[in-house]
């Protein structure tokens, strides 16, 4: 039994191809995870690295306390059952499973005990003198699963296990590892494509696309606020529908468009409190999402609808309880070819519509996804990123929902309006903006909490109760105000680059050996930035050339990233100009110039002109510029 954390893992294959970038997740002991994404987007590859199976390039692996990056795969704890079972053909069922206990050099007694005990979970004790050929394939899988019961792991790894068996011993043989699990009471890693095998098995389930985590979810959660269109459209059969639109906001309520028809359907504006005021304008284009069930045919249920639209049906495929219609929104269109018009409606059984029929289907919008027609974000997050308001600058003070602030030194702009945006993470107690709280909801772990301010909904991430009179500061350095839609205020960076490399350099030291003076050849590496020399930290020289093997670690351009609160004004160092102070009231900062870039200092004391800056190696992150790789 077992925790895992991978923190930002890379594979790079020898022939460059970026098979999983910035992989994090902590892994509960006890969790059923599934890997599922379609071919090729780094789901084995990322359970290898966890087996040992496969290098990793860059990142650390963590099982139960132990980094097993260099851990031999035997060594780290863990069973992998694969999806061509990788038995050996002339033993015997029993032997195959004894095989691993007989290596480890197991008393005969106890590996017969271990045997016969992982066959009776499986159902395989009458098949234990049966060669792999005398069975079918749900039981050899059953017998690759005992051989790696046997072994007590503390994380089971499952790549595509039945991914080799047909679609009826798929489903029982589902649920037999699902109940396996329950019994083992061990961390269990599964790799499939099949999102019902996903959806159905997994306690949270790591989406993945192009080597990159789009999700990680529960089954619900994802199904119910899926974060992008990629996910909307990957996890339910039949898949979401996705139709191209527009928002209009009119008054309280909003005009949902839907482009190349004439289908326009509005609902309360209390559906889009955590959607950018910029989305409603009735031109950006958006993504609509509805499921096959949140359209209905049904006559009753039309009936009482105030969103109606018409479809013209194309086809149909019924599946005995249920029937799908297939059809288009748009009257020319035809119903087969998925574009931002066709739909597909989830029908009870014995719909009589035929091909060409017009037909009214009512939108249930209550459960409506939306994503950013260029990026496919989702629009209605969860957790908004940031609140979205009006706002006017006069004479140094900034006014927004009915509050008046000082702006500190370092925030200034021309007098007149605007837009605010302030992050949800930018909103804390203690200040002098009086705000009711009129929501809360636990998002993952996360205490999203809704306040009225100014007869406005603003979110902030904060542990109060519903019904709470609180008042509220912003954080100044976090919030961006745009006019006519450029930055005229910006947020002050979170992190600063440094480009650099990793040198390595011959000297001759003098040291005493038995009284005697000798001079001694040494190599030390030292990391260069911006003209400047540092002794390279052990842990980021050893890290650089096991990610980029020994000559690309001497070659690769670095960047170093670094909060204002890791890099020093120091004697020595990185030769830098202020070229502005940027004073927050309680906290300064200094924008100094390296090269072509800017880097914020920390300024707790008074600075200007010509200074030297060295960054904490201990708390920066170390990047390789070209791939884009994080190395520490
Ligand atoms: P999945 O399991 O999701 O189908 P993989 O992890 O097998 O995907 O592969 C991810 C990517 O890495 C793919 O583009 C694949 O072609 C590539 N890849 C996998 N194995 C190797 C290898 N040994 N050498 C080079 N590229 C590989």
């Amino acid at each position: 039994m077992a925790n895992l954390s991978l923190k930002h893992i890379y594979k790079v294959y020898p022939n460059g191809v970026k098979a999983v970038s910035d992989f994090n997740m902590e892994i509960a002991d006890k969790e059923f995870i599934v890997f599922v994404g379609p071919s090729g987007c780094g789901k084995s590859t990322t359970l290898r690295m966890i087996a040992g199976l496969e290098d990793i390039t860059a990142g650390e692996l963590t099982i139960g306390d132990t980094v097993v990056n260099d851990v031999e795969p035997k060594d780290r704890d863990i069973a992998m059952v694969f999806q061509n079972y990788a038995l050996y053909p002339h033993m015997t069922v029993f032997e195959n499973i004894a095989f691993g206990l007989r290596l480890r050099k197991l008393p005969k007694e106890e590996i017969n005990r271990k045997v016969l005990e992982a066959a009776e979970i499986l159902g395989i004790t009458e098949y234990l003198g049966r060669k792999p050929k005398e069975m079918s394939g749900g039981q050899r899988q059953r017998v690759s699963l005992g051989r790696a019961i046997v072994r007590e792991p503390k994380v089971m790894l499952l790549d595509e296990p039945l991914s080799n068996l047909d679609a009826k011993l798929r489903t029982a043989m589902r649920s037999e590892i699902s109940k396996l699990h329950q019994r083992l009471n061990t961390t269990f890693i599964y790799v499939t494509h099949d999102q019902i095998e996903a959806m159905t098995m997994g306690t949270r389930i790591v989406v993945m696309k192009d080597g990159f985590v789009q999700q990680i979810d529960t089954p619900r959660n994802l199904y119910h606020y899926p974060g992008n269109k990629f996910v909307a459209g990957f996890i339910g059969t039949p898949q979401m529908n996705f139709f191209d639109g527009t928002l209009k906001k009119c008054g309280d309520r909003v005009e949902i468009a839907f482009t190349g028809t004439d289908a326009c359907v509005t609902v309360p504006y209390s559906y889009f409190y955590k959607t950018r005021p910029g989305y409603l304008d009735g031109k950006t284009p958006v993504i609509i999402g509805l499921r096959a069930e949140d359209l209905s045919l049904d006559p009753e249920v039309i009936a009482s609808s105030d969103a109606v639209v018409k479809v013209k049906v194309s086809h149909k495929e019924e599946l005995g309880n249920e029937t799908l219609v297939y059809g288009d929104i748009n009257m020319e269109g035809d119903g087969f070819t998925e574009s931002g018009t066709r739909v597909i409606i989830k029908s009870y059984a014995d719909v009589a519509y035929q091909a060409g029929d017009i037909v009214d289907a009512a939108l249930n919008l209550e459960h409506v996804h939306l994503f950013d027609g260029e990026t496919e974000v989702s629009i209605l997050p969860r957790i908004p990123d940031n609140n979205d308001v009006d706002c006017e600058i006069a004479d140094g003070k900034l006014l927004f929902l009915g509050r008046e602030l000082t702006l500190p030194p370092a925030v200034h702009a021309e007098n007149g309006s605007g837009e605010l945006l302030i992050p949800t993470d930018a909103v804390s107690l203690g200040g002098d903006i009086p705000a009711l709280c009129v929501d809360v909801e636990n998002v993952s772990g996360k205490t999203l909490a809704a306040f009225e301010v100014g007869g406005r909904r603003l979110y902030a991430l904060l542990d109060v109760e519903k019904g709470a009179q609180v008042k509220l500061s912003l954080d100044m350095k976090k919030i961006t105000v745009l006019r006519g839609g450029e930055e005229i205020v910006r947020p002050l960076p979170t992190v600063s680059a440094l480009d650099g490399m990793l040198k390595k350099e011959k000297t001759v030291r003098e040291v005493e050996i038995d009284g005697k003076k000798k001079r001694k050849k040494e190599i030390v590496f030292n990391l260069e930035i911006g003209g400047a020399k540092f002794a390279s930290p052990d842990l980021i020289t050893n890290k650089l050339i096991s990610a980029l093997s020994v000559h690309r670690a001497f070659t690769a351009p670095l960047r170093f990233e670094c909060s204002p609160y890791d890099i020093a004004f120091t004697q020595e160092g990185i030769p830098a100009i202020v070229e502005e102070v940027l004073d927050y009231g309680t906290e300064r900062f200094a924008r100094c110039r390296v090269g072509e870039r800017d880097v914020i200092v920390f300024a707790d004391i008074p600075v200007e002109g010509e200074v030297h800056l060295s960054p904490d190696f201990d708390k920066c992150s170390v990047f390789e510029s070209e791939l884009d790789i994080r190395i520490v």
